[in-house]
């Protein structure tokens, strides 16, 4: 397993030394808007303490950030008036995993729209 990045893109969000769009936080996580979003409405969240992926979480981080993902995905089927909710996530590079902190793809979706493809 590799180490912790602590200069990795979403620790910068966390120390706000990047921006981004924040729809929701809480003292142990924090949800913002994808920069690249493959649907309106894609959200990611994040625990606010290092953590690499699933592969390096504690329990304490898993329940909280999915806790914060249930409430985002009920909070964008509403407001998307969407048919349902995509809950991706990725470990590892060879796991598709780009960014080193934990965290969850939250994903409106409408029946018969198709995910926009990455980039
Ligand atoms: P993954 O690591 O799950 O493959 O994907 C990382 C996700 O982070 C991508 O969907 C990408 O668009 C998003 N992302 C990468 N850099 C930034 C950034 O600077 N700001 C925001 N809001 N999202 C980012």
């Amino acid at each position: 397993m590799a180490d912790y990045d602590p200069d990795n893109i979403f620790a910068k969000i966390l120390r706000e030394e990047i921006p981004c769009m924040r729809v929701y936080e809480d003292d142990e996580t924090l949800a913002f808007m994808d920069i690249m979003p493959r649907v309106d409405g894609h959200l990611l969240v994040i625990p606010k303490t290092p953590c690499r992926n699933v592969l390096d979480a504690t329990p304490e981080q898993l329940t909280a950030v999915i806790k914060t993902v249930q409430k985002m995905a009920r909070a964008v089927k509403s407001a998307f008036d969407a048919d349902g909710v995509t809950i991706q996530q990725f470990n590892e590079a060879a796991g598709g995993q780009e960014v080193f902190h934990l965290h969850f793809h939250v994903l409106p979706r409408h029946e018969g729209v198709s995910m926009r493809p990455p980039g």
